[in-house]
């Protein structure tokens, strides 16, 4: 599954927000249960209506959706990449995740103190992006020097290693991420196996205050700017929030975002965002057993979509029949589709589209 990092220096609100999250209504509810893996790191079901909305055509016993994992990395500040205080498992954390939610502190409070003394979002995003700089630093540097004789001996793989680590290095010289680097085709295997830190995909989390939910504020006007002049995405949010809401049944909190002139609640905010960032998608199967959403990357071919389900079914893929969300709708189900002539026989070089019904057939 993809893994989401929450980040961010203490007191900006990550643990008032993850905790939000394993709790909510929501998540707790039947069909999308937040389990807790460890107590920084909780699996949610992805809320789809659409997965509800084709269960109920199709009768279905049970309903399973695709899920999502966060990982709450506490301990990241000032001095992380020298390996103060909690810094290395931060570091080795991160490294582990597919993205990373980036949460700034962007409510004024007293009572809550700041680290550096002063409430300023852009810093504090800058603070963590030069922590993950430094740490990317020292690592290719690290690992220059372990793949130097390889190099000499003519090792096809560490000379184009090489090669990438020195373009990276020659970025991140500059004080900038990573994820500038512009990376050739051939080159994305072996560049997403450095694991570099500031490669990662950022969504950047305004944790506003209450009242300021909606329409965010001067704050995270701020960060919206920087995240658009970096190309990345951010979302408003106000922990405290999510915190109450997380005490509310369905219904309740329903009744608690109109009133706030919220559509979704932060979770499911927050789960698309990702999605967005990592250029996920989902496609749907769909039975009387189970109706259950599946995540692929835009762009995968219906053979490594049915590899998600099962490695078999990659393997011995003949073909994928295939409704689009809508038809499926329309049609009233399956059979509708096929009589309405709907459903279509697709082959290996088919790109699945999200919201595809799909039913695999293949050798065994
Ligand atoms: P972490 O260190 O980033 O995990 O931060 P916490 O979640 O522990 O929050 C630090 C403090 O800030 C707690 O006292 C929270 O109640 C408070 N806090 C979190 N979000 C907000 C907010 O949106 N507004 C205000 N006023 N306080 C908040």
């Amino acid at each position: 599954g993809f893994r989401m990092g929450i980040v961010g220096l203490p007191n900006v609100g990550k643990s008032t927000l993850f905790n939000a999250l394993t709790r909510t209504a929501a998540a707790q509810a039947a069909n999308f249960p937040f389990c807790t893996i460890e107590p920084n790191v909780g699996d949610v079901g992805v809320p789809d209506a659409r997965l509800d909305t084709l269960a109920g055509i199709a009768k279905s016993q049970n309903i399973i959706p695709t899920r999502m994992t966060f990982v709450d990395i506490a301990g990241l500040v000032k001095g992380a990449s020298k390996g103060e205080g909690l810094g290395n498992q931060f570091l080795a954390n991160i490294r582990e995740t597919d993205a990373i939610a980036h949460v700034l502190r962007c409510f004024e409070d007293d009572d809550v103190t700041h680290v550096d003394g002063r409430v300023d979002p852009v810093a504090d995003a800058e603070t963590i992006e030069t922590e993950l700089i430094i740490a990317d630093m020292e690592s290719l540097e690290k690992r220059l020097q372990n793949i130097v004789r390889k190099v000499r001996g003519g090792d096809k793989e560490a000379v184009q290693q090489e090669r990438l680590m020195k373009a990276a290095l020659a970025v991140l010289e500059e004080g900038k991420p990573a994820r500038l680097v512009e990376v050739a085709e051939d080159d994305q295997k072996a560049w997403r196996m450095l694991q570099l830190l500031s490669a990662k995909p950022v969504l950047y989390v305004c944790n506003v205050d209450e009242g300021e939910a909606a329409e965010g504020n001067a704050l995270s006007a701020r960060v919206a700017e920087m995240a658009a002049a970096q190309g990345n995405s951010h979302v408003i949010i106000s922990a405290k929030i999510e915190e109450e809401i997380s005490q509310l049944d369905a219904d309740e909190a329903r009744e608690f975002l109109d009133e706030l002139g919220l559509e979704e609640a932060g979770l499911d905010r927050l789960i698309k965002a990702g999605y967005e960032l990592l250029g996920l998608q989902t496609y749907f199967t769909v039975g009387p057993k189970e109706a259950r959403a599946w995540t692929i990357r835009k762009g995968t071919l219906a053979p490594q979509a049915a590899g998600v389900i099962h490695g078999d079914f990659e393997r011995g893929f003949i073909r994928a029949e295939t409704i689009a969300y809508d038809d499926y709708v329309a049609a009233k189900g399956e059979a509708g589709a096929k009589e309405a002539g709907k459903m279509r026989a697709e082959g290996k070089s088919y790109e699945v589209k999200d919201g595809d019904v799909l039913h695999f057939l293949f050798n065994t």
